[in-house]
């Protein structure tokens, strides 16, 4: 019996960063969509434990840790302690589509889908509030991986609440090779915002956004605290920024803490003309895509 369960890739529609608490993290009220870019996550029965993954060309394999330090294996040993089990046993196996530390939580996606795909395999049956509160020890966004659609984040982001939210909104994902690291984004946004306060920004015009499903006020309301701090760090990606709105898009920003710049666009249509124009400019993985989509699903029994 094999179990593939699929998990999205998330974009930060609202990102409102705090001064760091106590325990070294940052407080966040973020809104999160979960968009079509998805990682599959497969477990079959062994009696040991193995970890494969797949990448598509564009993705360079050496990114993707296989040992002890890879999120899946970390979240098959979280799960397995919750229910008393010392040892993990399954054939894991990760097809990747989401871009390796890019800012669109591929690990926190390939995390929820272990959680789950796990949950089926080792017939535990974890209860939701359990699965969301391992979750949220492996990782600030791997329960919104778990709920999907559009949520809002607060505490360090892994406290979720869904949102409704019945439109769907059309992206533009120009992702790059060399990664950011998300510690060193948040490092730098300290030294610009040493009197940064506790309480983060509110996303109160986003929602209302959200829930007339109106995409210019969508647009006018996109926020991202850490964007600077990743300009700093990454000049080029406010030219990435600058020529996505120019060919069309309605708003483009930083995805979480970069690099992968997001493109909101009033259609599909228009959505496709600014991935040509990316794509015409030499930029060799810019992915189309929408969302709300779900979160972690079981895609397969075979
Ligand atoms: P976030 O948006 O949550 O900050 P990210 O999209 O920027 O995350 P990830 O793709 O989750 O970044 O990868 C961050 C690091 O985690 C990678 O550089 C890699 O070393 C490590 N990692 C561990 N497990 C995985 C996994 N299954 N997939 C990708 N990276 C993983």
């Amino acid at each position: 019996m094999t179990y593939t369960v699929r998990a999205p890739a998330k974009i930060n529609l609202h990102l409102g960063v705090g001064a760091p608490r106590e325990d070294g993290f940052h407080p966040l009220l973020t809104v999160y969509q979960a968009v079509g870019v998805c990682d599959d996550v497969s477990m079959s029965r062994s009696a040991g434990w193995s970890l494969r993954v797949d990448v598509p060309d564009w993705i360079d394999p050496e990114l993707v840790p296989l040992d002890g330090d890879n999120i899946v294996h970390r979240a098959a040993l979280l799960l397995a302690a919750h229910h008393g089990l010392t040892e993990v046993h399954a054939e894991a196996s990760i097809a990747k589509q989401i871009p390796v530390a890019g800012g669109m939580a591929g690990g926190s996606a390939d995390a929820a889908a272990a959680l789950v795909a796990l949950d089926r395999l080792w017939e535990l049956e974890t209860s939701d509030d359990d699965l969301l509160q391992i979750a949220g020890v492996l990782g600030s966004d791997v329960p919104f991986a778990l709920i999907g659609g559009t949520a809002l984040g607060t505490g360090r982001g892994e406290l979720v609440e869904p949102v409704a939210d019945d439109a769907t909104w059309w992206w533009v994902a120009v992702c790059h090779d060399v990664g950011m690291s998300t510690p060193a984004v948040y490092r730098h946004f300290d030294e610009l915002h040493p009197d940064a306060s506790p309480e983060p920004p509110s996303a109160d015009d986003l929602l209302e956004a959200i829930a007339v499903g109106d995409v210019h006020a969508l647009a006018a309301t996109l926020h991202n605290d850490l964007q600077q701090a990743a300009f700093d760090l990454r000049p080029d990606l406010a030219e990435v920024i600058a020529f996505g709105e120019g060919e069309g898009a309605l708003r483009g920003m930083i995805s979480g803490s970069g690099p992968t710049c997001v493109f909101l666009n009033e259609s599909a249509d228009d959505a496709r003309a600014v991935a040509s124009a990316f794509s015409e400019k030499g930029h060799e993985t810019v992915l189309v895509t929408h969302g709300p989509v779900a979160g972690a699903h079981v895609v397969t029994y075979a």
